[in-house]
């Protein structure tokens, strides 16, 4: 089974499962830290034995992973949460309805807005999901977004996965810009929600934007954050 493991930061690594029916990579993320062993998020159950073999290659079991959150409930980022017995797992309570009944034992809900959980500070997006949030670790300054921002489909890069991403940052202003000269689209999908979770994106001061698919970007993240912002039609 085709994943890509990649180290961002000391400590921090993603782990990117190919799923062939979507047609892209789904994202996880491993945080080892002194006394814990971080996932944020986990892909889905049908990709448990890919998942299992990227940690084994890093030498985690998943029994050893102390704490799970998920940037939002769909099945290609809580699908697998089932794995880690041992770990305390957290969701948003807007979007603690969308677990199945399985995977609901061990799951704690976040109930504010925005604040504090294992040294990482999260905030509210809901805008892809009610319930979506957004991590940051200040430690190594990735930014987790979820699928706020994502590079759905896209394939490892020339520079590799972790990559400054040129062509995926103008595809993405392309795509602000199309989107804000719709009014239908616009209130259709919250547009202006999406606006604001950028702007709150962007005040953090991070090196690394991880998102819930495809490559990790390096470099100028919010000067990527704001340029989506401005690409808007006034
Ligand atoms: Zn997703």
């Amino acid at each position: 089974m085709n994943y890509e493991v990649t180290v961002i930061s000391p400590g921090v690594h993603s782990l990117a499962i190919w799923d062939s029916s979507w047609n892209s990579y789904n994202n996880c993320y491993l945080l080892k830290r002194d006394h814990e062993v971080i996932m944020i998020d986990c892909g889905k159950m049908e990709h448990d034995e890919a998942l299992l073999d990227a940690l084994r290659g890093l030498g985690i079991g998943p029994l050893e992973v102390t704490q799970f959150i998920a940037t939002h409930g769909h099945e290609d980022h809580v699908g697998a949460s089932s794995l880690f017995e041992n770990a305390l797992k957290w969701i948003h309570t807007q979007d603690t309805h969308r677990l199945t009944e399985q995977q609901r034992p061990g799951f704690h809900e976040i109930a504010s807005e925005d604040g504090e959980l294992c040294g990482l500070s999260y905030t509210l997006l809901g805008h892809h999901t009610d319930g979506s949030i957004a991590l940051f670790d200040p430690v190594t300054g990735c930014l987790f977004c979820g699928d706020h921002i994502c590079f759905f489909g896209a394939e490892t890069q020339t520079d590799g996965f972790l990559t400054f991403g040129s062509e995926l940052r103008t595809n993405t202003r392309n795509f602000v810009r199309q989107w804000s000269n719709s009014p239908e689209d616009r209130s259709a999908y919250r547009f202006d929600r999406y606006i604001s979770g950028l702007q709150s994106l962007s005040r953090h001061d991070a090196a690394f934007l991880a998102t819930g698919h495809g490559p990790v970007l390096t470099r100028q993240i919010a000067e990527f954050l704001t340029s989506l912002v401005d690409s808007q039609h006034p």
